[in-house]
C-alpha cells in the first residue's frame, strides 16, 4: 500500500539525532511504499517557533537527502483548526473551563493527598449559565477541553503491536488555551485528516497522545491513520539523551565534518534487527526498511560508533560521490589512494600535506635510511617503484617485514600508518624522498 506519511518537527530548535530517526522512518516508509513524504512544521507555538529554525530544519533534511514531496506550516492553517474546534464545540465534545492554573493545582494536590489519580474532575461541565456569566464578569476567559469517552482505545501499532490505553484514567486534554492559542493535539489531527495521512511514525512518548487523538479523529469524522511508535534513543550508557540532544544537532554533526550518509546509515538501522552497515546512498536503506524489524526497547546512540561508521562510509564512496567536495588536485586515482585512510573528508588536507610537504620525517636509524637512499631506482617512478626499491633494500640489508617497511614509511610520511606506500612514493617524488631520507623537513 502506498503510504502518505509526515515528519512534523517543531521549529523551536534544530533537529537532532532523535528527530532524524523519526524522519528516516517516515521517509523510508514513504519511498519503500511508493508513497509521499510530507514535511509539516508544527509552529503553533508562536513564542518559541522561529523562521531561522524552520529554515535550518529544511536545510538539515536537504543535506541528509531526505527530500519531501509536500510541505506546509501549521501557522498557515489556523482557520482550519478553528473550524474544527467550532465543530467539536457544537457537538459538545469541546467544553469551556474557567479554572486558573492555581485552582487546578489545588485540585490535583487534594486528589493526591487522598491517593486519587490527579485526573481533571470535569467540574466545568456542571457550570450554570450564571456561573459562567460570573467568571466572565471577573474577566476570566475559558480554556477548552476535549471530552474523552471513557473507554479503552486500542490499536495495532506497527512497532509495539497491540496497544491499549484506558481513557477513563486520563484528564480531558486541553485543546485551546485561555488566550485562544492551540495546543499541538488538535492541529495535528486536522492536518492528518486533510492531508490523507495513512501512517504516523513518531516516538513512544506520544503513545498516550495517540489514544486521545484517536477519539479526536473520530469526533471530526476523519479516518484514523495507522500508528507506529518507535522507542527513544538513549546515550551510550543507557542514560536519557534529552539534556544532551542540543549538542547532537545535525547542524553540529555536519559542521564537525561527518557525512550525511554516516548519520543515515546509523540512525536508520539503530534499534532494528538489521546490521548497521556503511551505506553511501539511501536506496539500500529504503529497500531493507521494514517497521516490523524495529525494536520496542530503546536504542543506544554512541558518537564513537558514528565516527567509526563515518570512516567506513568514506571508504565506500566512489570518486563521483565526493568529486565536488574535494580539492581540485584530487582525481579518481588519488581518491582511491587516500580515501581508505580518512576518518573525515577534511583529513584529505593532511595527506596532501604529506605528499607536497614540508613534513618532519621520523628518523630512528639514520644510517639505514642513508643506505636505503643509495638504492633508490633511477628513471620515472610509478606504482612498481616501491616494490623494486624495498626489494633491493631487503636483499642488501637482510631486513624484512616491519623492520624494513616502518622506518621507510616513518621517514617518508612522518607517520607510522597511512595510504599504501606503493602509491605514495611516486606522489612524494624523488626530490622530497631523498631529503626526507636525510632527515630533512621537506
Ligand atoms: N511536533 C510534534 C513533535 O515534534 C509532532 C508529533 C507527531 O508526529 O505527531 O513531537
Amino acid at each position: 500500500m502506498s503510504e502518505r506519511v509526515r515528519f512534523a518537527p517543531s521549529p523551536t530548535g534544530y533537529i537532532h539525532v532523535g528527530n532524524v530517526r523519526t524522519a528516516l522512518a517516515n521517509y523510508l516508509c514513504a519511498r519503500k511504499s511508493g508513497g509521499q513524504f510530507i514535511l509539516r512544521l508544527d509552529d503553533t507555538d508562536v513564542e518559541r517557533s522561529t523562521v531561522e529554525y524552520a529554515d535550518g530544519i529544511r536545510e538539515d533534511l536537504t543535506w541528509l537527502g531526505l527530500n519531501w514531496d509536500e510541505t506546509f506550516a501549521q501557522s498557515e492553517r489556523v482557520a482550519e483548526y478553528e473550524k474544527a474546534a467550532e465543530k467539536l464545540k457544537a457537538d459538545g465534545r469541546l467544553y469551556a473551563c474557567y479554572e486558573t492554573p492555581e485552582e487546578l493545582d489545588v485540585k490535583r494536590k487534594v486528589q493526591l493527598s487522598r491517593s486519587l489519580p490527579p485526573v481533571y474532575d470535569r467540574a466545568a461541565l456542571a457550570l450554570t449559565a450564571d456561573d459562567v456569566a460570573a467568571f466572565e464578569a471577573e474577566g476570566r476567559t475559558p480554556h477548552w477541553r476535549f471530552k474523552l469517552n471513557p473507554e479503552v482505545v486500542s490499536w495495532n501499532d506497527g512497532i509495539r503491536g497491540d496497544v491499549r490505553v484506558d481513557l477513563a484514567s486520563l484528564s480531558d486534554p486541553v485543546l485551546v488555551r485561555a488566550d485562544g492559542s492551540l495546543l499541538y493535539t488538535l492541529p495535528s489531527v486536522v492536518d492528518d485528516i486533510d492531508y490523507g495521512i495513512t501512517r504516523v511514525f513518531r516516538g513512544e512518548d506520544h503513545v498516550t497522545n495517540t489514544a486521545a487523538q484517536i477519539q479526536v479523529y473520530q469526533a471530526l469524522g476523519g479516518d484514523v491513520p495507522a500508528f507506529s511508535h518507535h522507542a527513544l534513543l538513549t546515550g551510550a550508557k543507557g542514560e536519557g539523551l534529552s539534556k544532551r540532544l542540543g549538542t547532537l544537532s545535525i547542524r553540529d554533526l555536519r559542521e564537525s565534518g561527518l557525512e550525511a550518509m554516516a548519520i543515515n546509515s546509523l540512525l536508520a538501522r539503530l534499534g532494528t534487527s538489521d546490521p548497521i552497515e556503511p551505506f553511501t546512498e539511501l536506496a539500500p536503506l529504503v529497500e531493507s526498511f521494514d517497521e516490523s524489524k524495529m525494536s520496542r526497547s530503546s536504542a543506544k546512540f554512541d558518537p564513537v560508533e558514528l565516527d567509526a561508521l563515518n570512516a567506513k562510509v568514506l571508504h565506500h564512496m566512489s570518486f563521483d560521490q565526493v568529486s565536488d567536495r574535494v580539492p581540485a588536485e584530487v582525481d579518481a586515482a588519488l581518491w582511491e589512494t587516500l580515501g581508505p585512510n580518512l576518518s573525515r573528508l577534511s583529513d584529505l588536507d593532511g595527506w596532501l600535506d604529506v605528499i607536497h610537504g614540508p613534513i618532519q620525517p621520523i628518523v630512528e636509524d639514520s644510517g639505514f635510511l642513508a643506505y636505503a637512499a643509495t638504492l633508490l631506482p633511477e628513471g620515472n617512478w610509478d606504482d612498481d617503484t616501491w616494490k623494486a626499491w624495498t626489494g633491493a633494500v631487503k636483499d642488501q640489508t637482510g631486513r624484512k617485514g616491519r623492520d624494513l617497511f616502518m622506518p621507510l614509511r616513518q621517514a617518508l610520511t612522518g607517520l607510522d600508518h597511512g595510504p599504501e606506500m606503493k602509491h605514495m612514493l611516486p606522489l612524494i617524488g624523488p626530490e622530497r624522498t631523498k631529503a626526507r631520507l636525510r632527515g630533512e623537513a621537506a
